[in-house]
């Protein structure tokens, strides 16, 4: 067996976390190694935020095609190549991995191919698919081994009928029909792609909403826009039992209905990937499989850290990013603070998009604030009805204080969140936020309405 190091740091896992860690480390002058059992950027380049990204922009293509009319433009909607849209997704994500290998290698960071294990709180071990081994010593270990989908019990995923994102990313045809168990995220935006792309769609949603983590008011919004859409949802029904068929696939529900389709989405959520890391035996404690942590993303274990969607934070690539980014300057000397999570943005890609950064009104209310809130159509919105969609901001903040939450629906508004998050991060007053001139006509002028509403100034707003 082959011994490497000592290197400064370890890192266990290529992903989002793991090599948002590792360039940070270089940076800040550490020897690291990263190990990779498959391929670099992890879930999100290849199985996750990109190439979800890449059919939900394929799909906006279909309908503006199909819409071209509304826009006085001649154009003949005549199907979807999936070849073509598959050939163009696996481009955006080849292209994007291999720039970020060439940047990883650029750095001098050394990537390390194989499944690693700990065998010590400063060791471990990897066996490449040859079968050879590899002892790496690190100063300190970094876990970022990410998440995997996981099912509901006794449903099992057979990648045919009963399929997980990886098997909806990679199908070769578009299905006459689907239900989406699950509404959150994923379920969401592969519903909004599939409609897009001509299939009939169900959501089942065990709460009583879609969205059910975002402010109700937008997913009300969401809801609204799907059933235009045709995208059929069953909330707060419960799943009970599926079997296949003939033709595909029969999904009983807790009130007795059954839904046929050709297809299942399991999109109940992710688990992380810790079995058989070796953590019990370093010390490393876990619950509910996530490794434990506290604000700094440090383990009971001294010389071992986590981040990413191996931890219980929100699974999403920019906290991975951050956690990882924050661990780097730990190690490296820094005193970085702990994350926020609440000033995290979030966004659902969908048709129409979802974004949001703060707090929602039930949690704003439960924290014992005193709430002003505005809702700014996007009907006011000229550039909103250049481009044919409809939506919403609203903002909610303390009385006499920073605003708390930002939450939007409408085409485009998860660019728009960029300014929220800067909003509610900087804990701006309304009033600050209303001094601010917003360039005319964008989208980004709803978020200045709706300060300047609740500024007590408003502009452009009837009644
Ligand atoms: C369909 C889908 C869409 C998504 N869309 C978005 C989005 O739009 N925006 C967003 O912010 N987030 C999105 N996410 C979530 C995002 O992908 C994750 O939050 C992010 O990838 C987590 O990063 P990570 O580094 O923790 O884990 P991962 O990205 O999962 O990386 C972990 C890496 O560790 C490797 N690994 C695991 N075990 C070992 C081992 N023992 N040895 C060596 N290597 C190992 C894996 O191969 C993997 O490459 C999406 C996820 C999915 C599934």
């Amino acid at each position: 067996m082959a011994n490497s190091g000592p290197f400064d740091i370890v890192v266990l896992g290529g992903g989002s976390g793991g090599y948002a860690c590792a360039l940070r480390a270089v940076e800040l002058g550490k020897s690291v190694a990263l190990v990779e059992r498959d391929r670099l950027g992890g879930t999100c380049l290849n199985r996750g935020c990109i190439p979800t990204k890449a059919l939900l922009h394929a799909a906006e293509v279909a309908d503006q095609t199909r819409e071209a009319a509304r826009f006085g433009v001649k154009a003949a909607f005549e199907g979807i190549d999936v070849a073509g849209v598959n050939a163009y997704k696996d481009k955006v994500v080849s292209t994007t991995v291999k720039g970020l290998a060439g940047l990883i290698k650029s750095k001098g960071i050394e990537v390390v191919e194989g499944t690693g294990r700990l065998v010590g709180p400063t060791t471990v071990v990897v066996t490449a698919a040859d079968g050879a081994e590899r002892t790496l010593e690190g100063g300190h270990i970094v876990l970022a081994t990410g998440s995997a989908p996981r099912s509901l019990p006794g449903l099992e995923i057979d990648g045919e009928r009963i399929i997980s994102s990886d098997h909806a990313l990679e199908l070769d045809h578009v299905p006459g029909s689907v239900i989406v168990l699950g509404g959150g995220v994923i379920g969401v935006e592969f519903a909004s792609v599939w409609r897009s792309f001509g299939a009939e769609v169900t959501i089942v949603e065990a709460l009583p909403h879609l969205l059910p983590l975002e402010e109700e008011s937008s997913s009300k919004r969401l809801e609204r826009a799907f059933r235009k859409r045709g995208i059929a949802f069953r909330l707060g029904t419960r799943f009970q039992g599926a079997k296949t068929t003939p033709g595909g696939v029969a999904v009983t529900l807790e009130d007795g209905a059954t839904i046929d389709a050709e297809l299942l989405l399991v999109a109940v959520g992710r688990g992380p990937v810790s079995d058989g890391l070796g953590l019990a035996d370093a010390g490393v404690e876990t619950e509910r499989g996530f490794v434990k942590v506290d604000e700094l993303c440090r383990t009971g274990v001294p010389t071992i850290s986590a981040v990413g969607d191996l931890i219980p934070t929100p699974q999403l690539a920019h906290v991975g990013f951050a956690e990882g980014i924050l661990v780097a300057e730990r190690l490296g000397g820094l005193n970085p603070p702990p994350i926020d999570y609440d000033g995290v943005p979030r966004i659902t890609y969908s048709d129409p998009e979802v974004a949001s950064v703060g707090i929602t009104t039930e949690t704003a209310r439960e924290r014992g604030h005193e709430l002003k809130e505005v809702t700014y159509d996007l009907a006011g919105n000229p550039k909103s009805k250049i481009l044919g969609t409809q939506g919403e901001v609203k903002v909610i903040a303390a009385v006499d204080g920073p605003v708390l939450g930002i939450h939007m629906v409408g085409a485009r508004v998860g660019e728009l969140i960029a300014e929220g998050q800067l909003i509610y991060n900087w804990e701006a007053l309304p009033g600050e936020v209303a001094q601010l001139i917003h360039p005319h006509p964008t989208q980004s002028e709803a978020v200045g309405e709706a300060h300047l509403a609740l500024a007590g100034k408003p502009l452009h707003v009837h009644g």
